[in-house]
């Protein structure tokens, strides 16, 4: 980074220029940079100092003959000391130039210099980036650990793609449009974070799990096109590298159909990617039906780096004399595999992919080489040539493939072969590094069954449309009108078309198990707003932090966030969550009661 494209400041006591400013256009001018001590060398005679602002580091020179009191100072100065110091830019000696800095051909010889600030010594380094550090230390002292470098990118790149959104998306008549924070809960299928209410002692706020109602309200109020980066809070066990607060890009538009919402959508991303050298897009985006998209990769969301798509086999062998296969199949499952090329592979990797396969919850995993017309297999001798033969064509097998086989429910054979392609193809090597795939999940279903509770679940939200031909005797087969953008097997965002019409929205309510009275008593306000003239309207919903993480190639999104909690929830730097006083409690209306009681 350099200071190139930061504006030339305007002079005070401090400083009159940018450290990552002392270029060419410079030397031979009297300049005052202030900032943070981040080297100090003292060599002989010389004192060498790498002073850092946030546009960057630039070397200082004081010399006993030229540097005064300056001088005497640099004697005292220490690493992360804060600094102003005024003196004249020089070009380095050709043997002292180093490539490595933006102004590394320059150097200021300083004539004043005066500490701002002392610096205790830091719990760690600040140059050197890297894991060494853990990250309960990183968090507990993030003001540190926000002056590296690498950090320092990551909230500027964040700021960029708000920037870009911003930019794009008032381009196309979009308002940015603030929703309350402490509201009614939003059901978008996580806990609720609470707020005691002090004036209605035994009455709560809820956090917002997302906007979407209010987003809804304002789709109803006229505005058209809103959008808003939002902060929501989902109180979620924290696996899978979570925050319980986290940041959206939420948008909704009226007016629109499933196609209007993701071409707008698409463009977006793309002007976003632009503006911060993010991949570049192919318009429009693949769409790919859920059916479709569960059948070739058996999973959402699918990573469309490489092929090793999943083939059916279950007709294939539903005559079968081998007894696995059979009964899978006529006890409702299916017979799933994949071709992952003609390889070598020794045992040791085929009972480990076995163990695998278990692991993940299938009963087995047949695995073969194709060998002629037949297989090489254990498996081989319960099964005919005519199926050996057909089992080969349908797989695409070529001599030597290996062919790997799953016999079970549907879920199990497609989750367990889902993550199998992806340890496949990173052990092969299939996925092209430098490739990004994105494409449109569309078609979904409208609800899950909840075998535990006995009831269909939305699959996204209550308030999805369901597509023409909705009935609410036969929720399985229920299309929504939602879409989830994928990037690279990862889900990026999620949204639908809304149901805009009061009567559908409380048939569907039923499909799901909510009565007409708690419909009215959670979401009254909505399901009124609805009668008083509601537009077609449509939206989407994406985790920003995790935009940023896949951009910056971040190991979490941790890493985008400048206040996160550890993995834990906790915040090792302000020590939350913390005990209340007794005081706070009884002004809420609140008693403790030991967990678990
Ligand atoms: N509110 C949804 C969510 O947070 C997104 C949407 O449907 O727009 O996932």
């Amino acid at each position: 980074m350099s200071g190139r494209g930061f504006p030339a400041l305007r002079a005070n006591e401090y400083r009159d220029a940018w450290c990552g400013q002392v270029l060419a256009d410079r030397v031979d001018f009297e300049l005052r940079l202030a900032g943070w001590i981040h080297r100090r060398r003292d060599h002989g005679g010389l004192v060498f100092v790498d002073l850092r602002d946030r546009t960057g580091l630039v070397q200082l020179v004081f010399d006993p003959d030229e540097s005064g009191a300056a001088f005497e100072l640099s004697h005292q100065l220490r690493a992360e000391d804060v600094i102003s110091v005024a003196g004249r830019v020089v070009r380095r000696a050709p043997e002292t130039v180093n490539p490595e800095l933006p102004t590394g051909e320059f150097e200021l010889r300083v004539d004043e210099a005066e500490r701002l600030g002392g610096a205790a010594t830091p719990p760690f380094e600040i140059e050197a980036y890297s894991g060494e550090v853990g990250e309960e230390m990183r968090l507990r002292y993030r003001y540190l650990d926000l002056r590296r470098e690498r950090m320092r990118e990551a909230i500027e790149l964040r700021h960029g793609v708000a920037k870009a959104i911003r930019d794009f998306l008032g381009g196309e008549g979009f308002l940015e449009i603030e929703t309350p924070m402490l509201s009614r809960s939003t059901p978008e299928g996580a806990r609720d974070f609470l707020v005691p209410s002090r004036r209605e002692p035994g009455s709560f706020y809820a956090l917002p799990q997302s906007p979407q109602l209010f987003k809804q309200l304002l789709m109803v109020a006229g505005f058209e096109r809103y959008f808003q980066i939002v902060r929501c809070f989902r109180d979620e066990d924290q696996r899978a590298d979570r925050q319980p607060d986290f940041t959206q890009l939420d948008l909704e538009m009226s007016f629109v159909g499933v196609e209007d919402v993701l071409d707008l959508n698409e463009r977006l991303l793309a002007a976003v990617f632009e503006a911060v050298g993010g991949p570049a897009l192919e318009l429009p985006l693949p769409r790919l039906p859920y059916d479709e998209t569960l059948t070739r990769y058996g999973t959402d969301r699918p990573d469309l780096r490489f092929g090793l798509e999943l083939v059916e086999l279950t007709d294939l062998v539903a005559e079968t004399e081998f007894k696995v296969f059979r009964r899978t199949i006529e006890g409702g499952g299916v017979v799933k595999g994949l071709n992952a090329g003609a390889r070598e592979v020794p045992r040791s990797v085929l009972d480990g992919l076995i163990e695998r396969a278990q692991e993940l919850g299938a009963k087995g995993l047949v695995w073969a080489f194709r060998e002629g017309e037949g297989w090489r297999s254990p498996t081989a001798k319960f099964l005919s040539a005519e199926e050996l033969s057909a089992l080969n064509e349908r797989l695409g097998a070529e001599e030597g493939a290996l062919l790997l086989v799953v016999a079970d429910r549907a879920e199990v054979a497609n989750s367990v072969l889902a993550q199998l392609r992806l340890e496949l193809g990173e052990r092969f090597g299939l996925v092209d590094p430098g490739a990004e795939a994105f494409c449109w999940i569309t078609e979904w279903p409208m609800f899950g069954w909840n075998e535990d509770e006995r009831r269909w679940d939305p699959h996204h939200h209550p308030f999805t449309a369901p597509a023409e031909g909705f009935d609410p005797e036969r929720p399985g087969e229920a299309r929504a009108l939602a879409y989830d953008l994928v990037w690279n097997g990862q889900e990026l965002g999620g949204g639908s078309i809304r149901i805009s019409d009061p009567e559908l929205q409380q048939r569907v309510l039923e499909t799901i198990g909510i009565g007409a009275e708690e419909a009215r008593d959670r979401f009254g306000f909505l399901l009124e707003a609805l009668r008083y003239g509601a537009p077609p309207h449509g939206g989407i919903a994406y985790g920003l932090d995790r935009w940023v993480q896949r951009l910056l190639h971040a190991d979490s999104i941790r890493d985008t966030i400048a206040f996160p909690k550890a993995a834990s929830g906790a915040d090792p730097l302000t020590g939350a969550p913390a005990p209340v006083g007794e005081a706070q409690l009884r002004e809420l209306g609140l008693a403790l009661r030991s967990p678990g009681r």
